[in-house]
């Protein structure tokens, strides 16, 4: 997979690349980065690429024609240019997986007021929002596509990583975890995991992904289709809980 970053920021992504998986991902050759200045694309002599906006309005808006001499230049028939924007559909998992299998993604950062929507309307292929909230530029959303698509890549996480039991990506929130001491200010970690017994904890995995999920994100569990072992589970969460408070 390539990826192309467009941005007036292309020096934010020097540390980015050389860092964990990132860094490891691309020394690999399972993915490849290019951060692409737009002000390289500015005619203008002092490479600014922004100007007022039309009909007038706070602050400035990015120009047309150098964003879109930058995406011509990386551009091919296999791209998908996505704008980060606070405008677009809100990042997921289900989105992170479904753009892991592109082979070449174009990822606009956008900055001041944003760019000129001739730009959207004609040359970007999907618009991706961070949240419900404004951020100044476009290149932390980029930074954080690029991490959760390229943890799914294959061969990007080392042996003993894996993303299938990790949050969200069956559509629950992972069990919780414990490590070193057994006993820690007094408190425990649960007996079943120092048991040895892989069936038993395998279970309580489970269980636990589904309990947690149900305390902390229950509209996650309204969207899923519940089996009847899950379903079962759940009884038993919710008269546990009902004990406890
Ligand atoms: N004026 C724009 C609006 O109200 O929709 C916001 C512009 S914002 C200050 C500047 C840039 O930051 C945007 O062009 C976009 O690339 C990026 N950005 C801001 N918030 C974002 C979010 N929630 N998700 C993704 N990108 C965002």
């Amino acid at each position: 997979m390539r990826i192309d970053v467009l941005t007036l920021f292309p020096e934010l992504f020097d540390i980015f690349e050389k860092w964990s998986i990132v860094g490891r991902t691309i020394e690999k050759g399972i993915f490849s980065l290019n951060t692409v200045d737009i002000r390289d694309f500015s005619e203008d002599k002092h490479r600014r690429v922004d100007d007022y906006p039309f009909g007038g309005g706070p602050g400035m808006v990015m120009r047309p024609e150098p964003i879109y001499r930058a995406i011509s230049n990386v551009k091919s028939e296999e791209s998908k240019v996505i704008y980060l924007s606070p405008q677009g559909k809100t990042y997921n998992q289900r989105l992170a997986n479904s753009l892991s299998k592109e082979s070449h993604l174009i990822l606009l950062c956008g900055h001041y007021e944003g760019i000129d929507n001739r730009i959207i309307d004609n040359y970007v292929d999907l618009e991706i929002s961070l949240g419900d909230y404004v951020l100044t530029g476009g290149e932390i959303p980029a930074m954080v596509l690029i991490e959760s698509i390229i943890r799914l890549l294959p061969g990007a996480l080392s042996g003993e990583e894996s993303y299938v039991d990790e949050s969200h990506y069956n559509g629950l929130l992972e069990y919780p975890q414990y490590t070193r001491p057994r006993e820690f200010n007094g408190f425990h970690v649960p007996e079943i995991l120092l048991s040895g017994d892989h069936k038993k904890i395998e279970k309580w995995k489970e269980y636990k992904s589904l309990e947690t999920t149900y305390i902390k994100r229950p509209d996650l569990l309204e969207k899923r289709n519940l089996t009847k072992m899950e379903m079962e589970m759940l009884e038993k969460i919710r008269e546990e809980i009902k004990k406890k408070y």
